[in-house]
């Protein structure tokens, strides 16, 4: 029988038929009072999910163009930043800086941890402190399952002349981000995480802080300089050529997000996380992430002793129609990782659980069948 593929991926993620049903309408001019009403709507409706009183930009980019453009908008050449890195994604702020010229302190931890505050505090109150221009790090390390304590770091930058640039990318409408009170100065999100949309958009929100940077940086850019996006959102439009139908999308998922509730949103994440935490220590298997810092959006599975946990993932795919990600870099074939963001609910976890339970077992895995299943009913509330 021909299933859809059930994403349990860190992103692309499932879509909801709302969402997809605006993307089979004709396309329509993006320069019309029509478009601008959608456009208009995502924009209010962004600027409630990041919980920000500032525009949120939308770029059309995946993540990762975000992330380059708070750089390359934020900073001048040989300026002092720390990034803080917890994973791949942290590694790739890294990176960035770097090829940007900035002068980069990084911070690391082994995988599977997160940044602990006091790193950031001792870097801030070190001889050179007053001369670091930006913290540079992600919430939600999606490589390794690891949320990051953004409120607490946030809080040292706040009264500083130092930025906080945050990858919000895999976080954004899943778990908690006060963007204002938090005092994040550039938060980057993206569309195929946990906004219920196909990958495409990045969505960036501006501090009056981080403005006064991008006014002054000397770094050079064209299509992702963001003071050309503010100047078009003023006349409520973009730029380019905008990515009409996705922003159409955009209008509908952020309708929805709303129309949950962003604290019903962050609950039911919580709890899918709390359920798949428990599912895979009923079933004998340990968790990657150090439980302090484990994200709700997604599970990092270590692969039991013995087991080939590629084969694994490709019997979920191609028996059940199920996709979970691998390890990536130094990681893969030694963990699996569940997606549970976005437009997911405990039965998605549920059928998930069970088909990673079946697949275990073809390789020889012990279990009970069931196991898994049972802990994760008992924790769900649905
Ligand atoms: C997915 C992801 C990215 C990269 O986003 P792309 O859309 O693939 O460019 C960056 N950071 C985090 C935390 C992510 O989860």
């Amino acid at each position: 029988m021909q299933r859809d593929k059930l994403l349990m991926t860190p992103g692309p993620t499932m879509i909801p038929y709302r969402v997809r049903e605006t993307m089979a309408r004709q396309i329509i001019h993006h320069r019309t009072k029509e478009f601008e009403q959608y456009f208009v709507k995502m924009n209010e409706g962004l600027k409630k999910v990041f919980q920000t009183q500032y525009p949120v930009l939308t770029l059309v980019s995946s993540g990762t163009g975000g992330m380059e453009a708070a750089v390359a908008n934020a900073f001048s050449p040989g300026d002092k930043v720390i990034a803080a890195s917890t994973g791949v994604f942290g590694d790739r702020f890294v990176k960035i800086a770097s090829r940007f010229g900035l002068d980069v302190d990084v911070i690391c931890v082994p995988w599977g941890n997160g940044i602990e505050p006091e790193e950031i505090e001792n870097r801030l109150n070190g001889p050179d402190g007053d001369k670091i221009k930006g913290v540079l790090m992600t919430h939600n390390e999606t490589s390794t399952g690891v949320a990051n304590n953004i409120e607490a770091i946030g809080k040292l930058l706040k009264d500083r002349d130092c930025l906080f640039i945050v990858d919000v990318i895999s976080s954004m409408g899943g778990l908690e981000v006060k963007t204002d009170e938090w005092g994040i100065d550039i938060a980057v999100a993206g569309s195929q995480k946990a906004f219920m949309l196909p990958p495409g958009l990045a969505f960036v929100s501006v501090s009056e802080k981080a403005w006064a940077a991008i006014e002054k940086s000397r770094l050079p850019k064209f299509y992702f300089d963001f003071l050309a996006y503010r100047k078009s959102l003023l006349n409520k439009t973009t730029p380019y050529t905008t990515a009409a139908s996705l922003v159409i999308a955009a209008s509908e998922a952020v309708e929805m997000m709303l129309e949950e509730g962003l604290d019903n949103i962050f609950a039911r994440h919580r709890n899918l996380g709390e359920a798949c935490r428990a599912a895979v220590k009923a079933m004998g298997l340990q968790l990657f992430a150090d439980e302090k810092y484990a994200s709700d959006l997604i599970t990092a599975i270590k692969a039991p002793e013995g087991i080939d946990i590629e084969k694994v993932r490709k019997a979920m795919n191609l028996q059940y129609d199920i996709m979970i990600a691998g390890g990536q870099q130094h990681l893969k074939g030694k963990i699996i990782r569940i997606g549970h963001m976005g437009y997911v609910d405990g039965f998605d976890l549920i059928r998930t659980l069970a088909a990673l339970e079946l697949s275990l077992a073809r390789e020889g895995y012990p279990i009970e069948p069931g196991t898994s299943v049972s802990a994760a009913l008992k924790v769900l509330k649905m």
